[in-house]
């Protein structure tokens, strides 16, 4: 069984339709996939009718964007009831504070002498619940400003670069919380990943456990083999469930197809123990995998 927990569709920042991320899932031999886009649900229901069409089983995810300690740290969730209402409020602010930063990052550009208009990142980011980064990498690219995404990152929009512009992210351990009151689980996603800073380190996973915490992404392109190896004794020592996942966003990133990394059957069978548990305990309308 070739299980991926880490995907994005065009309604975040990849670039397939719900349906087609489905398709394509079922051509690479994927049997179970979570469709995470950036804080937002919003592809879910096209999601479904793809997976029940494709024989897919489809687990109901989101990757939101929270901080811990100025850091920004990535939390997939999985089958949360979507109309929790703090959950709905906290997406929001989140989705807002993007569409205030779009502005100021095309600001930024232009000062740098990079003629770019908004219209130019909103032709990227199509029917994209925000326009994020990626889409204004998206533009450089189109504009010939730079080859690739990476390059867009490493020269203008990673923080610390030019046209970096900080957003609102949730604090990391209430959002653990209020996923869990919503009846889902969550699952740090690439703890250590490129940035090079190690957070959340292992001092800081402990009061994340006792929040509710049931994962760590363990198996992702952006980790080396002995950071995957230490990550993996560090979940072993908390009880945590390991993940490993693609993280594909289409054509939008390279060296991340479908199935690249995956989880481990009964790694996937814990997460969902644990996520029937929060469900029982939040008295909320969750999700169900659709099968
Ligand atoms: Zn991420
Ligand atoms: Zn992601």
């Amino acid at each position: 069984m070739r299980i991926d927990l880490h995907t994005h569709s065009r309604v975040s920042d990849g670039t397939e339709s719900p349906s087609e991320l489905v398709r394509a899932a079922r051509a690479a031999g994927i049997d179970v996939l979570a469709l995470t886009d950036h804080d937002t649900a919003a592809g879910w229901p096209e999601a479904v009718e793809a997976a029940r069409e494709h024989g897919v089983a489809l687990v109901r995810g989101m990757e939101i964007s929270t901080e811990l300690d100025g850091h920004g740290v990535h939390l997939l969730a999985y089958l949360p009831d979507p109309t929790y209402p703090p959950l709905v409020e906290e997406l929001g602010r989140i989705l807002d504070g993007r569409g205030l930063r779009l502005p100021r990052m095309v600001a930024r550009l232009r000062e740098l002498g990079v003629a770019i208009t908004e219209a130019d990142v909103h032709a990227q980011s199509g029917d994209a619940a925000a326009s994020g980064r990626p889409h204004v990498a998206d533009a450089l690219v189109a504009l010939g400003v730079v080859a690739s995404r990476d390059e867009a990152f490493d020269r203008y929009l990673s923080a610390g670069r030019p046209a970096y512009v900080g957003r609102y992210a949730a604090p990391l351990e209430p959002m653990i919380r209020t996923v869990a009151a919503a009846g889902g689980v969550t699952v740090i996603a690439h703890p250590w990943g490129r940035s090079g800073r190690e957070r959340p380190d292992e001092q800081d996973l402990l009061p994340l456990v006792e929040a509710g915490l049931s994962g760590l992404e363990v198996d992702h392109q952006d980790h080396a083999p002995e950071v995957r190896a230490r990550l993996r004794a560090i979940a072993r020592a908390l009880d945590l469930v390991v993940t490993g996942s693609s993280d594909h966003h289409g054509a939008g990133k390279i060296g991340h197809d479908l199935g690249v990394n995956t989880t481990a059957p009964e790694e996937y069978a814990r997460l969902l123990e644990r996520a029937a548990a929060a469900a029982a305990a939040s008295g909320r309308r969750t999700p169900e995998v659709v099968r």
